[in-house]
């Protein structure tokens, strides 16, 4: 038993195919489509990690009027942080971060996962420096000029 993994899984099952959100992003300059995401699980896990950031922007917005009220309090000496409102929510985010970034882990390894061993091979002939998602779930092999994004990229984080 685990919190996160119940969490994602009950997260997960609430999640029914026609309410996921179908990604409309074109393709840019340097991509190469190598084929669709086909997996539901994995393009589920996309709309969890769509609402957990839709949620966090939320949380941030509304909360940001309370946190600058309450700074006063955080000063002085009787601050305790079973009451602050701004240490309440400053945990609250924190977990929901964790999620997020657990989420985009999570995707992109599916999504690495699903490629076909010509995908790969393809990848490397280009020397790709990553994978992507675009329009109606094609799978791209991503290949940017060589800029300091460039070279982020070429550590494996996704685009
Ligand atoms: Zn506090």
């Amino acid at each position: 038993m685990s919190v996160l993994m119940n969490w994602l899984r009950e997260e997960l099952g609430k999640i029914s195919e026609n309410e996921i959100e179908v990604p409309n992003h074109e393709l840019e300059d340097g991509d190469k489509a190598v084929g669709t995401l086909e997996s539901v699980e994995a393009r589920k896990i996309h709309e969890l990690r769509n609402r957990v950031i839709r949620d966090m922007t939320r949380q941030l917005k509304d909360v940001s009027h309370k946190m600058i009220d309450a700074i006063e309090e955080e000063v002085s000496d009787d601050h305790n942080p079973a009451t602050c409102e701004r240490c309440t929510f400053r945990r609250q985010l924190e977990l929901l971060k964790d999620k997020k970034d657990m989420l985009d882990k999570l995707f992109w390894s599916c999504v690495r996962h699903e490629l076909s061993e010509e995908a790969r091979i393809e990848s490397d002939k280009m020397g790709s420096d990553g994978v992507g998602i675009r329009k109606d779930w094609q799978i791209v092999l991503t290949k940017r000029e060589s800029t300091l994004g460039g070279i982020l990229l070429g550590f494996g984080l996704p685009i």
